[in-house]
């Protein structure tokens, strides 16, 4: 079954809203086995969105269109799509005494306009909206659905997953299930280099890899007659990546580096105190998103100057004197003195320059050193990274949680 998306809307294509109603239904769509070829969004005009719906009735099965489905003058999507079907527009009573039913509960009069509202093309079913005035319309002809939904996403997500998915999934009878792996310490090329093979060869599951900011995932995506089947489908291949590069592999699906590491702290029974400078409290702020992490975390903290360096932290002056705030004796002085002033297992620190000025030959934008130290010593990195400051931060801030995530695989 193919679908496409319509958003009606000139607030779209003026770049004052985004466009996430396409992609909430791509989302569920997906769940449910059914392929989205096409997103299109079209502004309040009767003649392009009359055009659009044209191309979209002549090549896909299932027409899902969002907005103008309001009571004024430029809300034409049902307008525009049942003249294009030669479909009259008739009164549908049990709308209206919901839409009459909705301004009651609020007590306001009901303007003339909402009349509109309850206006369906003939031979369509309405789709309730618990959380609108609009209903949406269910509209089946010619052996294609047509589907339309309100642009005001609370309402549209509602019914899509209330009354769309639920109709929608009578007609398939295929799941669509993903697995994603999340690696790092491997580059995109060298990975994509190992499993070469793998992807030329990939019907079902389809491999997918993709990198961003330091880090590749790779998504396998099965197609089955049930969840468990498309798992079936998964396993096999996702064992064969691991018995190839398994030693990168540190997440799944939507779990991210700092998820991992607040598991392991509270699994390994470790307390931890974080120094940190150019990424400026990021990797304190990763570790609290993760909730129950205060078992674990005694405090954070962000030296951002020498003399703070020096007085909270005890950097000794000669060692930023001779080898600067960046540098690998620096990290190891911030994480060695963070763990002694709390008191606790394992100190994290990083010291770099974040950019975009205040870079050297010698010391480039993007050098940043992050060290970890616990009872049996300190471990430093070196990484240069290259973007702007926020990528810059952002890479280094992962890069210290995936060193404090060696560090913690290590310990019993
Ligand atoms: P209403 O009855 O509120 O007029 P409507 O069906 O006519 O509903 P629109 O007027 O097109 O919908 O959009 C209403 C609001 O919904 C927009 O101002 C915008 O905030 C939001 N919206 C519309 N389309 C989208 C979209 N594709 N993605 C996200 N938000 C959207």
């Amino acid at each position: 079954m193919k679908a496409e998306i319509i958003s009606v809307g000139t607030e779209l294509l003026l770049g004052q809203i985004v466009n996430t109603n396409a992609q909430i239904i791509s989302q569920e769509l997906q769940k449910i086995g059914i392929d989205v070829y096409y997103h299109t969004a079209v502004g309040d005009n009767k003649g392009r969105l009359t055009e659009i719906f044209h191309t979209a009735w002549n090549r896909s099965d299932v027409i899902i269109t969002t907005g103008g489905l309001g009571p004024t003058q430029d809300d034409l999507t049902k307008e525009a799509i049942a003249e294009y079907l030669n479909l009259p527009l008739v009164l549908d009573e049990d709308s209206l005494n919901k839409i009459r039913e909705y301004f009651q509960k609020r007590r306001r009069e009901m303007p003339v306009n909402n009349w509109k509202q309850a206006l369906l093309p003939e031979g369509s079913k309405p789709i309730p909206n618990q959380k609108g005035t609009a209903p949406g319309i269910f509209l089946e002809k010619g052996g294609k659905i047509v589907i339309m939904l309100p642009g005001p996403p609370f309402e549209m997500e509602a019914m899509l997953k209330d009354y769309v998915v639920p109709q929608l999934s009578k007609k398939t009878s295929s799941v669509i299930f993903s697995r994603v792996l999340k690696f790092y310490g491997i580059g995109e090329s060298l990975l994509e280099e190992k499993i070469k093979d793998l992807i030329e060869n990939q019907s079902n599951p389809t491999i997918a890899p993709l990198a961003k900011r330091g880090e590749v995932t790779i998504r396998l995506t099965a197609k089955a007659g049930s969840r468990e089947e498309a798992m079936s489908l998964i396993e096999p291949v996702e064992a064969e990546i691991r018995s190839r590069f398994g030693e990168y592999l540190y997440a799944f699906d939507d779990e991210n580096i700092e998820d991992v590491v607040a598991r392991l702290l509270l699994e390994k029974n470790k307390t931890l105190a974080i120094a940190e400078s150019c990424t400026g409290g990021l990797v304190s702020h990763k570790l609290t998103q993760v909730p129950g992490i205060s078992n674990s975390l005694d405090r954070a903290i962000v030296t951002y100057s020498n003399r703070a360096k020096e007085e909270v932290l005890h950097v000794k002056s000669e060692t930023l004197k001779n080898y600067g705030a960046v540098s690998e004796q620096t990290a190891v002085e911030m994480a060695e003195g963070a763990r002694r002033i709390s008191n606790t297992d394992i100190g994290l620190s990083t010291t770099g320059i974040a950019g975009p000025s205040g870079g050297s030959k010698e010391k480039p934008v993007g050098l940043v050193y992050m060290a970890c130290a616990d009872s049996s010593g300190c471990t430093v990195e070196r990484h240069l990274f290259i973007g702007n400051r926020s990528d810059i931060k952002e890479m280094a801030a992962n890069a210290a949680l995936q060193l404090l995530r060696k560090k913690l695989l290590m310990l019993p």
